[in-house]
């Protein structure tokens, strides 16, 4: 069981941006409004989130640990079909079979802290009081330390943390309302307060730079209740740093072939730079007329008007690039 657990976890938990996501994801789930993000060493050494959530009462601190499906494993067809289901309501049981996790919480509806981890091959979960303010920490620390073959995959500390720093962008660029401080090694990198949709643009020079946000024009368009709405760069003309894609479909951060073949013609039509496109943009449309569990992991989605959505894209972005500057 316990093998089977490890080899769920390393479906998940590719790298310590894995873990960093699947932390935020539970903050987010419990409410939370501000973050904060301890990194040590790329997050081999330490992955710590403290957030001000809704919390895990005492008596269910021991069952955010354990597993649910996987110890159900008795085959590998058993694993097979759970892998292709993504594994939710594995995340924290499959971080600490890979590394030492922590689970630290407070309730505003108790007046103590509690603490639990799990201990020895058994995986049984230990508890004790603990002081901590309403919301949750959860602490992983030596990633991968008894799987060495996954440790070994790991690249330099400067690369993990850049994922997890892009992966805090992502974030950033869906949740304005949430306030994000990312520490690596003890040192504060990023600090993005909390700002209300209006002032959307003050996040977004802190994640993408205000060369970006100088020069950047706004689209907000609507064709048969879809919205497209958000910042792109003309490709002249900006000193902004090019490479800064974000396009988010219902809130979710999307790499869509199709999405990105129509931004790409937006841009390549009548325009010689070769720049690579920057934008922001939000796409919005009801939830029945997208699939985006195509699959978890992946940045995928189907919409089921394809053809409509892309040209809507194509048309929306290319009107904007081709007005002349204000
Ligand atoms: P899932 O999120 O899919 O339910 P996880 O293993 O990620 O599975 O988390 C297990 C459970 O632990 C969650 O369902 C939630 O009840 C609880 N939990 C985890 N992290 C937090 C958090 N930061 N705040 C409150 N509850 C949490
Ligand atoms: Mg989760």
């Amino acid at each position: 069981i316990s093998l089977a657990n490890q080899i769920a976890a390393g479906e998940v938990i590719e790298r310590p941006a894995s873990v960093v996501k699947e932390l935020i994801e539970n903050s987010l789930d419990a409410g939370a409004d501000s973050l904060v993000i301890d990194i040590e060493k790329g997050g081999r050494r330490r992955i710590r989130i403290r957030d001000n959530g809704a919390g895990i009462v005492k008596d269910e601190l021991p069952l955010a640990l354990a597993r649910h499906a996987t110890s159900k494993i008795s085959s590998l067809a058993d694993l097979e079909a759970i892998q292709s289901l993504g594994f939710r309501g594995e995340a924290l049981a499959s971080i600490s079979s890979v590394a030492r996790l922590s689970l630290t919480s407070k309730p505003a509806s108790q007046s103590q802290a509690w603490r639990a981890w799990v201990e020895g091959r058994d995986m049984t979960a230990e508890l004790a009081p603990a002081s901590h303010p309403d919301g949750t920490t959860v602490d992983v620390e030596d990633l991968f330390f008894n799987t060495p073959a996954r440790r070994k995959f790991l690249r330099t500390d400067k690369t993990e943390f850049g994922h997890i720093d892009d992966l805090l962008k992502r974030i950033a660029l869906s949740r304005y309302d949430v306030r994000l401080v990312l520490n690596h090694n003890q040192k504060t990198v990023r600090n993005y307060p909390a700002v209300t949709k209006q002032n959307a643009l003050e996040r977004i020079a802190k994640v993408v730079g205000t060369g970006f946000t100088d020069c950047a024009r706004f689209i907000d368009a609507e064709h048969l209740g879809v919205r497209l709405w958000g910042w792109v760069a003309p490709p002249e003309g900006c000193r902004h740093q090019a490479d800064a894609q974000f396009f988010y479909v219902n809130g979710r951060m999307m790499r869509d072939r199709m999405l990105n073949h129509a931004i790409r013609q937006a841009y390549d039509d009548g325009l010689t730079d070769e720049r690579s496109a920057t934008y922001v943009l939000y796409l919005e449309l009801a939830p029945q007329d997208v699939d985006v569990n195509v699959h978890p992991a992946k940045h995928e989605v189907r919409f089921h008007q394809a053809r409509e959505i892309h040209d809507f894209v194509l048309q929306s972005i290319r009107q904007v690039l081709h007005q002349n500057a204000a």
